[in-house]
């Protein structure tokens, strides 16, 4: 039987810092805890591998947080390797590592490449000393600059920096700034996120007192017509709203999201989607640890999509990708006719010139692009 694939994801829950806008699941370092929270991954992962092994090859496997780099060279090499002995992994998989400036020097950066991470994604969120204060990160830009140098030493040849903008006061000029300072850096992928207010973050909390002022939406729809622009011209491919690369250097692991294909989430927080069914592990790290140890798994919702969501959050995502969505793909996938079920809204989308279909996909216009989320939703 051909083995279907599958994406592997596994959080990393912990920080050296907590920025101001972060709603992600990080949690403050614990040195003590951590080594408890790899036996925990490992065995989650022999759970899972138990189920999936026959069945599942992982493709991409993507160690994301939170912050990776805040485990130790021997961490890192023995949830690596755990993998490979658990599960069936692809002798060509992408194996991604995210790496925050100010966490890593080139000895851990030297084993991580060694022990088969293949692919790094830097938090760099900014170049400008100013925005960075501002952005409430941990680090400088002295700090990005060494981290990067130290991971091409190191041998990544498949690098990507994380860049952030709308951020209060920004210029078209200083983000212009930023985007060439990453171009210094010669990095085959690019992904670039507006900043946005998460509810419950400190941000959130400095906005509401009146001393956070965001860019207005005009500014931020300039901001980003400028990223993409820029980085087109500079030869990057846009194959996603937010993410740019070199030809051949997309992210595998982040497609099979946009695809809403099958992956497997392991640690604190971590989301699965597996054959219709979604499920959602406790954030806590301490909890976390506690219920894989009694119970092997740590799931606090799971929840099976009925076809009709399944096709809903199929087009939301798939229509995050500048390709589109294959039209024959998902009919095979849901048995239904994509014409007829949604022709009244494809009929209107297009009248309105936000959506195109061609070669049987269905992608966003240029005019769509700039107004993703509203047409999304026409489709829910
Ligand atoms: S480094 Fe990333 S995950 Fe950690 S607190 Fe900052 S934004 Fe959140």
């Amino acid at each position: 039987m051909k083995k279907k694939p599958l994406g592997l994801y596994i959080h990393i829950p912990y920080c050296i810092h907590k920025c101001g806008y972060c709603d992600f699941n990080s949690h403050p370092i614990k040195r003590d805890e951590m080594d408890h929270y790899i036996d925990a991954l490992v065995l989650e992962m022999k759970h899972y591998a138990k189920i999936y092994t026959n069945t599942n090859i992982i493709k991409t496997i993507f160690l994301g947080g939170g912050t990776p780099t805040t485990l130790n060279a021997f961490q890192l090499e023995r949830i690596l390797k755990e993998c490979v002995n658990e599960f069936t992994v692809a002798s060509d998989a992408e194996v991604t590592i995210e790496a925050n400036p100010a966490t890593v020097d080139v000895k851990l950066m030297k084993s991580i490449r060694r022990t088969g991470y293949n692919r790094i994604s830097i938090g760099v969120q900014s170049f400008d000393k100013e925005e960075l204060k501002l952005l409430d990160r941990a680090h400088g830009p002295n700090e990005i600059h060494s981290t990067v140098d130290c991971a091409r030493k190191a041998g990544f040849d498949n690098l990507s920096l994380d860049l952030m903008f709308a951020v209060p006061n920004q210029s078209i000029a200083s983000w212009e700034s930023n985007l060439n300072k990453a171009m210094e850096k010669t990095p085959e992928h690019l992904s670039t996120y507006n900043l946005t207010i998460e509810q419950g973050t400190a941000f959130s909390k400095l906005q509401s007192n009146g001393k956070l002022i965001m860019p207005d939406d005009d500014h931020q729809l300039e901001l980003y017509k400028t990223t993409i622009e820029y980085l087109t011209k500079k030869g990057f491919n846009q194959y996603e709203i937010s993410n740019f690369s070199r030809e051949g250097k997309e992210c595998k692991h982040n497609i099979t999201y946009w695809k809403n294909s099958n992956s497997l989430g392991i640690g604190a927080g971590a989301s699965s989607y597996m054959d219709g069914t979604r499920f959602k592990n406790i954030n806590l790290p301490a909890h976390y640890i506690r219920q894989v140890k009694e119970k092997k798994t740590a799931v606090e919702h799971s929840e099976t999509l009925q076809p009709r969501q399944a096709m809903g959050e199929t087009i939301m995502l798939g229509l995050r990708l500048l390709q589109g969505i294959s039209i024959n793909e998902f009919e095979k996938r849901f048995q239904v006719s994509f014409i007829n079920l949604f022709k009244n809204t494809l009929q209107s989308l297009k009248e309105k010139e936000l959506i195109l279909i061609e070669d049987n996909f269905l992608r966003l216009s240029k005019k769509g692009l700039f107004l993703t989320d509203s047409v999304i939703l026409e489709f829910i």
